[in-house]
């Protein structure tokens, strides 16, 4: 299913090249990427598929997070770097899309081993990267222990300090205070203004969310603080349904003693599956792509999709849900926290300055809200006719072309 991607991505482009009216050549500039690294890396006596590929730079360097995951595969690693370029240029920082990523299995590895991953991954890939050049950060099963040892290898092979060459650093290691739970806050910005725009009221409100890692862990405690109702969520494991509403401190509590969410013994064990077609109003998706595809579309109940996950719907489960009137706000725009912290740790460390907490929240939330006015108003302006994912990628693409074109390289 996964090698399909891409296609579908191209698919969306020339739907777009002509609500845009778009040229061959835009297009073509759009679906090509501008680097693929790829190597293998020998690890004892495995070797390991590893690429970064660098989408776009038309508006500044590389930007995207490295996965491991035994999923990993070109096309995904591909698809990542294109949305990353997408993401950077509606939140408008400086950067283009760029993604890597290893394909093995991290969960079943010893910390020395994840931590010679780490490191050959940098050996193979430091020539392409740079804090000017191509800027990595944490995915799926990446963390900031992960980055530490790649800003070490890195700085080795360079013979010199250059912290901005990596985000979602340890603090310690000149990250961002609030890089940990960067992706959370930016989706639970959105998720208020949502609710804010829609009237809709709170308390009447019944939430599931599916992943309960970096991102959905993080975000279902921000909700149940808020007082949302969160009635389900999972991980890789399964998922656990409580129709009442899960005690979340409780619920991550067993989470981080026994390994899942379905050790917790209030409510019933459900599978991933059945979490997503629940009676719900929002569902959250956090884990990973494709979790809905047009052989379950037609199954989801709730009226409200928030895409924390990068591409958690497929292309043709699009068409269906915007059949069934299902509103779905885009990874692109849901999940951008992340990038835009990451963006405050690189213009920290590239100036030396430190800034507040309580300032960059600020600055966060006021991103955040810029890019959903941006996109509600474009949205609004094709009358509704098409959906708030096109409505972003009007917007991104805008920006992309007009920098290629201000470059030269979109003339004849
Ligand atoms: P993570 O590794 O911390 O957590 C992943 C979660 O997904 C875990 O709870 C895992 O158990 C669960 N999972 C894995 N396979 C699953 C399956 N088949 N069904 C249900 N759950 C499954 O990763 P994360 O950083 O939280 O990332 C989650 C998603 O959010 C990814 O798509 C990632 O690209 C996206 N994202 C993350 C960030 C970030 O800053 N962490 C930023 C933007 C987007």
């Amino acid at each position: 299913m996964k090698e399909k991607i891409f296609t579908d991505i191209v698919k969306r482009l020339n739907e777009i090249k002509k609500i845009a009216n778009l040229s061959d050549k835009e297009i073509e500039l759009l679906s090509k990427p501008k680097k693929v690294s790829y190597t293998t890396l020998q690890i004892d006596n495995q070797k390991l598929p590893a690429w970064r590929i660098l989408f776009n730079d038309a508006l500044g360097p590389g930007k995207g997070g490295i996965r491991f995951h035994p999923g990993v595969c070109k096309d995904e690693v591909l698809s990542l770097a294109f949305w990353m370029m997408i993401k950077d240029a509606l939140a408008e920082i400086p950067y283009g899309g760029a993604k890597g990523g290893v394909k093995f299995d991290p969960q079943k590895a010893s910390l020395k081993k994840l931590e010679k991953v780490s490191r050959k991954f940098i050996d193979a890939f430091y020539v392409v990267l740079g804090e000017n050049k191509d800027i990595p950060a944490p995915d799926v099963y990446t963390n900031s222990q992960v980055m530490a040892w790649m800003l070490d290898e890195y700085e080795k092979k360079v013979g010199h300090h250059e912290p901005a060459i990596i985000t979602g650093k340890p603090v310690e290691l000149q990250g961002c205070v609030l890089r940990d739970d960067a992706t959370a806050r930016g989706g639970f910005i959105i998720i208020k203004e949502m609710i804010k725009n829609l009237k809709l009221n709170k308390k009447n409100l019944k939430i599931a969310i599916q992943g309960f890692g970096n991102a959905g862990s993080n975000l279902t405690q921000m909700l149940w603080q808020d007082g949302f109702k969160i009635v389900a969520t999972s991980d890789s494991q399964g998922g656990i349904y409580y129709q009442k509403g899960l005690n979340i401190p409780k619920l991550s509590k067993v989470k981080n003693q026994s390994g899942s969410v379905i050790n917790f013994t209030t409510g019933q064990v459900i599978s991933n599956q059945k979490l997503l077609e629940l009676p719900v109003n929002i569902l959250i998706l956090a884990a990973l792509e494709n979790q809905i595809t047009k052989e379950n579309a037609n199954n989801i109940r709730a009226k409200y999709i928030v895409e924390i996950a990068n591409g958690p719907i497929s292309y043709q489960a699009d068409k269906v849900l915007f059949a069934k009137n299902i509103n779905i706000i885009p990874d692109v725009l849901a999940n951008a926290g992340g990038v835009i912290v990451s963006y405050f740790e690189w213009a920290q460390n590239k100036t030396g300055n430190v800034l507040d907490k309580k300032y960059l929240e600020k600055l966060l939330q006021q991103k955040m809200i810029a890019s959903w006015r941006k996109v509600i108003t474009i949205h609004k302006e094709y009358k509704n006719r098409i959906d708030l994912r096109t409505a972003a990628y009007l917007i991104a693409i805008k920006r992309i072309l007009a920098a290629e074109k201000l470059r030269g390289h979109l003339n004849n």
